[in-house]
C-alpha cells in the first residue's frame, strides 16, 4: 500500500481547512468514532444500532491541549491522486459521495464518504484530483443527533451491489460484510484517543 497515500486525507483536512491557524496538533478519535466499535460518541452515552461501518473525524487536539471540532462547512477534498464520482446515497445527516480511485493500486476499492454536502455541480462520472475539495461538511442532526463530521467506510467494489443500486441500508444490512476498516487504508498521524 503507498505510505504516500495513507495520510493524504489528514493532510487534506488540514490543509484546505487550515487548522493549523486553529492550533491543531492531532486529530482524536473517541470510543464509538473507529471501526466496528458499538458505542456512540455523541449524547453522552448509550449504544449505537449495530456496530459503527467506519470511522468518524470529528474533532482534533490543540497544541495547548483544547479539544476543537472541525465543524460543519469544512471542506472534504480528494486523498487520491486522482478518482471518479461513483454514486451518491441519502444517510442520515446528509449525502454520501462515493469515490473511486483511478489507476491506482486502491481502484477495486469504494471509499464512502458520508454526512456531506456535495460541492455545487458536483454529478456522477465527474473526475477529481488530489487536494480538490468535493464536499463540505453538513450540518449536525440537532441537539440529541450527531455532531457535524465526516464519516469514512471502505469496501471492495467486487463485493458490492451494483453502482445503481448501493444504499446505506444495503450496506448495513445484507452487504455489511463488504465493510473494510478505513484505517487500512488512512493514517491520522499523532491520533489518539482523548
Ligand atoms: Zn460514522
Amino acid at each position: 500500500m503507498g505510505l504516500r497515500q495513507k495520510d493524504a486525507f489528514s493532510r487534506g483536512l488540514v490543509a484546505a481547512n487550515r487548522l493549523e491557524d486553529a492550533d491543531f496538533s492531532f486529530f482524536v478519535f473517541f470510543p464509538g468514532m473507529l471501526f466496528g466499535e458499538v458505542e456512540k460518541w455523541w449524547d453522552g452515552a448509550g449504544q449505537r444500532p449495530t456496530p459503527h461501518e467506519g470511522i468518524d473525524i470529528c474533532c482534533f487536539r490543540t497544541r495547548s491541549g483544547d479539544i476543537k471540532m472541525i465543524g460543519s462547512s469544512a471542506l472534504i477534498v480528494c486523498p487520491f491522486s486522482r478518482a471518479r464520482v461513483i454514486a451518491f446515497m441519502d444517510d442520515f445527516i446528509g449525502k454520501t459521495i462515493v469515490l473511486r480511485p483511478v489507476d491506482d493500486e486502491w481502484e477495486d476499492f469504494y471509499f464512502f464518504f458520508a454526512h456531506l454536502l456535495p460541492e455545487k455541480g458536483i454529478r456522477i462520472g465527474d473526475g477529481i484530483s488530489e487536494g480538490k475539495s468535493f464536499a463540505r461538511i453538513a450540518p449536525g442532526s440537532g441537539l440529541k443527533g450527531a455532531p457535524a463530521h465526516v464519516h469514512v467506510s471502505v469496501a471492495r467494489k467486487k463485493d458490492l451491489p451494483d453502482d445503481s443500486r448501493i444504499s446505506w441500508p444495503l450496506l448495513t444490512g445484507p452487504f455489511r460484510h463488504a465493510l473494510l476498516d478505513p484505517m487500512e487504508f488512512f493514517n491520522f498521524p499523532g491520533a489518539g484517543l482523548s
